[in-house]
């Protein structure tokens, strides 16, 4: 779900205009049927190495998006006269009106080893890939990639190729080597990395009435993060849950499979989070128990001025006492920890998070942010994550859970869909059951359906935000009821009539943003509306500023982009030269936008949608004092303004007697210069004391 925005609304998303490489073959388009096709049309120079071909298997992978069945992936496999196998993957899919399609081919020697490798299409919605190693004469092998410059390398004596987050082939293959290979715990990948693989038990499971045995392993190296996959007792794959190159949950069951997916689903999120808890071990500091933390200025998130030389006092997980040194004594028995020259916060919220991946706990833990607002998952998932956190057992900071809910149509996503009037009631008392704090509507659900949704929430407890529906205005949507909007581009809608903006090019809507008036009609009655009944903003500034920037500047406005695991590298190449000055003047508007609603007094909130993990949480703070917030007001925004718009402000969001011990210490004064909010020195969560180095080291960022 991150970074959707940018295809459904946003008027200026970069990436999706470029053209983008195809599978050559016309064939290789839209359709299921379409993908027998298109292995058997791409001619990568990995085949006809010998005419006489013998087929030897087909493996039909079914393609899930938030477990929601979006296309397929068909691979062959033959052999040629010379014993070399060959094995050539097609896959189409749709995702919210958008086809993905890409083709790819892999030559292994008899001796199991890759002689060749080709990928050319596209990984999602918005990322590509055009990809070639071959090995040399000599041995070496030669990766290219379009855009990149050759990198050559000679491996190890054993070695596998992948491509990262697609096809489902390249992680078959890798784990049939693995198992063939007498299962080492870890391979060489071409051409530079490491592949780590673990086995986490065998299981039995019931399918299409059948008791099937399935090894579960994780993978780590091929991705952001640990991916699970499930073998039958031939080492074949039979399922793989992971993300997509948009950080969306991504599965994959084969024939005969599917039924077992959201047990599979379940288990990865369990089994992932007890992993991380198990790794996390290393990034524990001190002592808990009764700790006081000395000698730092204090910024309790309340908005009083900061206190210098303070004293902050937690014991478990309830801050005891806070204030100056001179009032404020250390009980007898605390483990004092001097913190001179910093500054403790409240810990930070991201009300914009997706929890697809446990490693994202180690990313925000060690960004600061000790709760997170989870808009949109599959369910069982996330409660499952947050429900082992909540027990103590986890890694990572506190979820609050909004439940995403659909409508019908060709753009709709997940599982959970209200599609009529009688949807409304049993989709509700699900998710109330599931814990859910709110409703999150996304970009398919009926116009006609929000205000009686709207209502069945409120009288459920629970807020209704999110996504403008399309076909809707964002006056619309919260006269019928809406509490929150994500995305400040939904506010700028209200500039087009009903249509308009698909009609118009890219150019000539960006031109109306940028030109537009925040004083005049229609952005002043948004700005009105959002002020009158106290509508939240999760404006997501961070994440459009990646989107309207080139790549060059991105890298000078967010240092966390050169700190991204190798596997996120390159995915977000944001504006292209040719429009950026366009967008950097759009970007200026949605500024100018947040800055007037806090004036007005809306309540801003900062959220990332994922984005840089953790890094971009800091960046929105950077963001709304460029909009004009005070830094302490900006502050507040990831601290004691969520707190209260989520009505959990008596638990949590400052830094008083009672509250939880949710703290991040910094290096420096953020209230002089608000940057200073990167520098994360420690952090606690419910009274646990963590290394925040530690932790980027086990989300696999450089620290
Ligand atoms: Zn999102």
């Amino acid at each position: 779900m991150s970074r959707l925005s940018l295809f459904a609304f946003v008027l200026t998303c970069a990436a999706a205009c470029r053209p983008s490489p195809q599978p050559a073959s016309p064939a290789a388009a839209a359709t299921e049927s379409a993908t027998d096709a298109a292995a058997g049309g791409l001619t990568p120079a990995a085949s006809g190495r010998s005419a006489k071909r013998e087929a030897v298997e087909t493996t039909v992978f079914h393609l899930h998006k938030f477990l929601q069945r979006i296309g397929v992936e068909r691979d062959t496999y033959t052999r040629d006269g010379a014993g070399d196998l060959e094995a050539k993957a097609s896959f189409g899919f749709q995702d919210r009106g958008s086809q993905v399609t890409l083709a790819a081919a892999f030559r292994l020697g008899p001796d199991g080893l890759p002689r060749d490798y080709q990928a050319w299409g596209r990984t999602s919605r918005m990322s590509t890939i055009d990809e070639r190693v071959t090995r040399e004469a000599d041995g070496s092998f030669t990766q290219s990639r379009v855009g990149e410059a050759p990198v050559h390398a000679t491996p190890p004596a054993a070695y596998v190729i992948a491509s990262g987050y697609a096809p489902i082939l390249a992680q078959d293959l890798l784990l049939r080597a693995w198992v063939a290979r007498g299962r080492p715990a870890t391979m060489t990948l071409l051409p530079a990395a490491t592949v780590t693989i673990e086995a986490r038990g065998k299981q039995e499971y019931e399918v299409e009435g059948k008791r099937v045995t399935l090894e579960h392993v994780s993978v780590r190296g091929l991705v952001w993060g640990r991916e699970d996959a499930w073998l039958d007792d031939a080492g074949r794959l039979v399922a793989v849950v992971t993300r997509d190159a948009e950080f969306d949950h991504f599965e994959a069951a084969r024939e005969g499979f599917v039924a077992l997916l959201p047990e599979l689903v379940s288990r990865a999120g369990a089994d992932g989070v007890a992993w991380l808890s198990e790794v996390g071990r290393s990034a524990l500091q001190g002592s808990a128990g009764l700790v006081a933390l000395v000698g730092a200025d204090l910024v309790d998130g309340t908005g009083r001025a900061t206190v210098r030389d303070a004293v902050v006092v937690y014991d478990g997980e309830k801050i005891v006492a806070a204030g100056p040194r001179a009032s404020t004594p250390i009980p007898a028995g605390a483990a004092t920890i001097e913190v001179p020259g910093s500054t403790i916060l409240p810990g930070l919220w991201d009300m914009h998070a997706h929890v697809q991946q446990v490693e994202q706990g180690a990313a925000y833990l060690a960004a600061g942010v000790t709760t997170v607002r989870d808009l949109g998952n599959i369910l069982e998932f996330v409660t499952g994550i947050r429900d082992t956190i909540d027990a103590g057992q986890g890694l990572g900071p506190r979820i609050l859970v909004s439940g995403i809910v659909d409508g019908d149509g060709p753009r709709a996503l997940g599982t959970v869909r209200i599609k009529t009037r009688e949807d409304i009631a049993p989709v509700l008392d699900r998710l109330k059951r599931a814990g859910c704090l709110e409703v999150k509507l996304y970009s398919s659900i009926a116009p006609s359906l929000v205000r009686a949704i709207a209502e069945g929430a409120h009288r459920r407890g629970m807020r209704v935000v999110g996504h403008v529906p399309e076909g809707m205005n964002v006056l619309e949507a919260i006269a019928a009821g809406y509490d929150g909007v994500s995305h400040v581009t939904f506010l700028f809608d209200p500039l087009f009539a009903p249509g308009e903006a698909a009609k118009l090019s890219r150019e000539a809507r960006g031109r109306r943003i940028a030109d537009a008036d925040l004083e005049k009609a229609p952005l002043a009655q948004v700005i009105r509306a959002f002020a009158s009944k106290k509508v939240m903003l999760d404006d997501t500034l961070a994440l459009f500023e990646l989107m309207n920037h080139t790549a060059d500047e991105n890298a000078r406005r967010e240092p966390g982009l050169a700190k991204l695991p190798r596997e996120l590298r390159g995915l977000f190449d944001g504006s292209s030269p040719a429009q950026a000055a366009l967008d950097g003047a759009i970007f200026e508007r949605y500024l100018a936008m947040v800055g007037e609603l806090h004036r007005a007094g809306v309540p801003i909130v900062a959220g990332t949608d994922i984005s840089v993990p953790g890094h971009s949480l800091h960046r929105e703070l950077e963001l709304y004092v460029q909009a004009g917030l005070s830094p302490m007001a900006a502050i507040q925004a990831a601290t004691s303004v969520p707190a209260r718009v989520m009505g959990l402000h008596k638990q949590v969001g400052t830094i008083e007697p009672g509250k939880r011990a949710d703290l991040v210490i910094v290096a420096g004064d953020p209230i002089a210069d608000i940057r200073n909010v990167r520098k994360v020195t420690k952090v606690v969560a419910r009274g646990r004391m963590y290394d925040p180095a530690e932790l980027w080291r086990i989300a696999e960022f450089t620290p």
